[in-house]
């Protein structure tokens, strides 16, 4: 199988920050926004939840070399967040 040269892959991601002591997180926006996980920070232990502490949401692009492997990331998107 031949990838293209121009192949791209993307992840949409949120920062999110924990509430308790300031921690900042990246996880990907299925997680938080749309399952609305409950997260455990991992420096405090607060169990806080991710969509309430959402500080921006992100849509990544990898740029991909030809056989799949990463090349470069980029911020290609920036979604306001929701008041
Ligand atoms: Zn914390």
């Amino acid at each position: 199988m031949n990838l293209k040269m121009d192949e791209k892959t993307f992840l949409d991601v949120s920062i999110i920050r924990c509430p308790n002591c300031g921690k900042i997180y990246a996880e990907t926006s299925w997680y938080v926004l749309e399952l609305e996980s409950d997260i455990e920070c991992g420096v405090c232990h607060e169990i806080f939840n991710g969509a309430e502490s959402l500080i921006e949401r992100l849509m990544l692009t990898f740029e991909l070399d030809e056989v799949g492997k990463v090349r470069e990331v980029k911020v290609t998107d920036r979604v306001e967040k929701k008041p």
